[in-house]
């Protein structure tokens, strides 16, 4: 069985160059090869080495750059959604969108996720693996050179639940910070978690003023286990209690995220649930229009809807925004890209075998 080969782009200075001592390199090619490695190239596109070298390099070792096996762009708003190959088999989405303080990277934390919330593509399309720190980081590299742009804001919000896959996620959000490499500060970083309580307790002992962003759906317990399987471990009372913690002890005001759903949980008496419950917390209310997601059954909430239900909700003394939909023609929605190219080689495959 072949072993993994070790990415040459998730070693520190000190590990790269004693990985490299036997070449005895001189210096200034250990320079070169590592402003290529920070910036996610791969071995073919640092061409200012010799060839040779990088024959050498490729044979032994990867370069953890990530390959574009799909892009979008939007004609609407620019927004780029790509389709990554981790170079195993597995595929995992990102998506580059422009607001006007700037670009923000929406980035996968796992190849597919296991927590099953029944209106998520990513759900359908199964679970692969977790990302390392160094593919995560690799996604935002791997965007701003094809785009030749500097991503200023992240959201862990793509596939995958990030709180799943702490270790890399936490070691990751170091190396976005990192000032002399991708220079993200930590107050432009969101992590959107299905409520993991263990791994949102364990990310306020890191004490990193990033946003906590929790992904709601319902006020009510059975509606919300219903949608979420993994709120029937971590119960909503719970949750909340923990969720006020977070902000009370970093001051941070906590999102919620709400996907509105045509006559599931769009209704008056969900709002007036979620002002009984949020009153008075430091919080803020993320209603996003869902993405109807085929096989699902949900539909989105007319947008009428989505304004009483805001409007009430700012009544009642919570802050509450809509979020735009950005690149809705290019079906943004995470996951869903992935899941149509899984179901599509998996068709190829059934037709092969026919
Ligand atoms: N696992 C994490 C992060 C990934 S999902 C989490 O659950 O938060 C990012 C956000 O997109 C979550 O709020 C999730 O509930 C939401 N989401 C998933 N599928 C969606 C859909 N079809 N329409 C709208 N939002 C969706």
């Amino acid at each position: 069985m072949a072993t993994a080969r070790r990415n040459l782009n998730e070693l520190s200075p000190e590990e790269l160059r004693a990985e490299l001592a036997p070449l005895k390199l001189p210096d200034y090619r250990v320079r070169q090869l590592e402003k290529w490695l920070a910036r996610g190239a791969s071995f073919e596109e640092m061409t200012d080495l010799p060839a040779e070298l990088r024959k050498t390099l490729a044979e032994t070792y990867g370069d953890g750059a990530l390959r574009i096996a799909g892009k979008l762009v939007s004609a609407v708003d620019g927004t780029v959604k790509y389709l990554f190959d981790l170079g195993d088999g597995n595929l995992i989405e990102s998506v580059l969108m422009k607001y006007k303080y700037g670009y923000s990277a929406c980035v996968s934390t796992q190849a597919g996720c296991k927590m099953g919330c029944t209106f998520c593509a990513s759900a359908k399309a199964g679970f692969g693996r977790d990302l390392t720190a160094g593919e995560i980081a690799g996604q935002i590299k791997a965007m701003e050179r094809d785009r030749d742009v500097k991503v200023g804001h992240v959201v862990m919000m793509g596939v995958g639940e990030p709180l799943d896959n702490f270790d890399n996620v936490l070691a990751f959000m170091h190396i976005a910070h990192d000032p002399g490499g991708l220079n993200i500060s930590y107050r432009k970083m969101s992590l959107s978690t299905c409520g993991l309580i263990p791994g949102i307790k364990r990310l306020m002992e890191e004490d990193l003023p990033i946003t906590l962003s929790v992904s709601l759906h319902s006020p009510f317990q059975e509606e919300r286990e219903r949608m979420m399987p993994v709120a029937r471990k971590y119960d909503l009372d719970k949750l909340l209690e923990i969720c006020n913690s977070y902000s009370s002890g970093t001051g941070r005001r906590v999102t919620y995220e709400y996907a509105m759903i045509s006559g599931v949980n769009d209704t008056d008496a969900h709002a007036d649930e979620l002002i009984r419950r949020l009153g008075g917390t430091l919080c803020h209310i993320n209603l996003i229009p869902v993405n109807a997601v085929k096989g699902t059954g949900y539909a989105r909430a007319q947008r009428e809807r989505i304004d009483s239900f805001r409007a009430r909700l700012e009544r009642g003394g919570l802050a509450a925004t809509v979020r735009r939909a950005m690149g809705r023609d290019i079906e943004a929605a995470c996951g869903q890209l992935r899941r149509q190219a899984l179901e599509e080689s998996r068709d190829e495959v059934r037709r092969e075998n026919r």
